[in-house]
């Protein structure tokens, strides 16, 4: 008769929990042999990084106390090199990913009085919208990781979203990263919009990205600095009550007309050990920063993008307006001429839709002429 111990039920980590999710994820499996014992079936290795899985069937145990039972198992734990790759292979992994934004109202109310609303154009000048697609607007999110070394190490992560059509920056992130809105499928296939491939659109988040790191490390140098002052002075303090403990000595010493080498030789020490010292602690405060690009997401949303025609009695252009169902708005139009983004349109004379500051300089010169 198998006689079967009843063991205490052992609460999981989320590192156990992360095995676990892991291998399912990357087409692995797992087996639990006892409690935070685990058979670990690694699928073959990965092309980009061959040396990461040597083995194929692994046994881990989360429990160092199961070691001596399990001699030939692995312990999984921070810090181990087998965790450690786990870790960094997931991170690969997750390097770039595309998800769809759903359950967005692609039918808003009269849109017409919206635009109506939302834009000025001069009184002589009406606004119709002709035709209204849904297109996918890929907004890209890139997190940027920076490493900020001095006698310490410190790690900020800083995400940084674009709307890949305009090539300008999003900020509402907290919606646009919703995970009840985020889904792998779209409600709808949609063709997407002219867009910057996630490679072009870097250099903009980089800048970005930069900026607010930049800032960061600002703020850390000055306490840096401030921190190295107050140190060195103490340092110099420190060295001057010596060196005048050591002339006090020396007076004595030459008042009983001893000789004074060795007093010399005391002050040079004492000289060189405070110049050391205090390069010391200007190297250690030394802050050096490390920026590098941690993963990309794109989120692909559906857009409204509405044909309209800006008419006068004279001449008519056309514009395409966006409507944004996500933050319900219709978003500012990137004038053609001098490329700000704007509410207020005019027409040339010619019939190009513009921003007003445009229209009116062209109108000018003209005028002139
Ligand atoms: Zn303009």
């Amino acid at each position: 008769m198998d006689v079967v111990t009843e063991k205490e039920p052992v609460t999981r980590t989320a590192l156990e929990e992360f095995l676990r999710d892991y291998l399912e994820t990357i087409g692995g499996a797992w087996d639990e042999v006892e409690p935070q014992v685990y058979d670990l079936l690694l699928p073959a290795r990965s092309r980009e990084a061959p040396e990461s899985f040597d083995p194929v069937v692994v046994r881990v145990t989360f429990d160092p106390e199961a070691l001596p039972e399990h001699p030939g198992a692995q312990l999984a734990s921070f810090g181990t090199p087998f965790v450690t790759g786990l870790l960094t292979d997931a991170i690969e992994r997750g390097r770039t990913a595309e998800l769809y934004l759903v359950g967005l109202n692609l039918a808003p109310h009269d849109l017409a009085a919206r635009v109506r609303r939302t834009f000025l154009v001069p009184a002589d000048q009406t606004m119709v919208v002709e035709r209204v697609r849904a297109l996918f607007f890929p907004q890209a999110v890139y997190w940027s990781e920076a490493e900020f070394v001095s006698d310490q190490k410190e790690q900020e992560v800083l995400p940084v979203a674009l709307d890949l059509h305009y090539g300008r920056q999003v900020r509402h992130l907290e919606q646009l990263l919703d995970r009840a809105r985020l889904s792998e499928v779209p409600d709808q296939a949609l063709p997407e919009v002219r867009r910057l491939s996630v490679a072009a659109g870097y250099p903009l988040a980089r800048e970005e990205s930069l900026r607010t790191f930049v800032a960061l490390a600002n703020a850390r140098s000055r306490e840096l600095k401030e921190r190295l002052d107050r140190q060195v002075s103490r340092m110099a303090r420190y060295y001057a009550d010596l060196r005048k403990e050591a002339s006090e000595l020396e007076s004595r010493a030459r008042a009983r007309s001893e000789d004074l080498a060795r007093y010399a030789s005391r002050r040079a020490a004492l000289e060189r050990e405070e110049g050391l010292r205090i390069a010391e602690l200007r190297q250690k405060s030394a802050l050096r920063v490390q920026m590098r690009l941690l993963n990309v997401l794109v989120v692909q949303q559906p857009k409204l993008v509405l044909r309209s025609q800006l008419s006068s009695d004279r001449v008519s252009g056309q514009v395409e307006l966006v409507w944004d169902p996500l933050m319900e708005v219709l978003e500012a139009v990137p004038c053609p001429v001098c490329e700000r983004p704007s509410f207020e349109l005019a027409l040339t004379r010619a019939g190009q839709v513009v921003c007003s500051a445009c229209a009116t300089r062209r109108t000018a010169t003209k005028e002139r002429r």
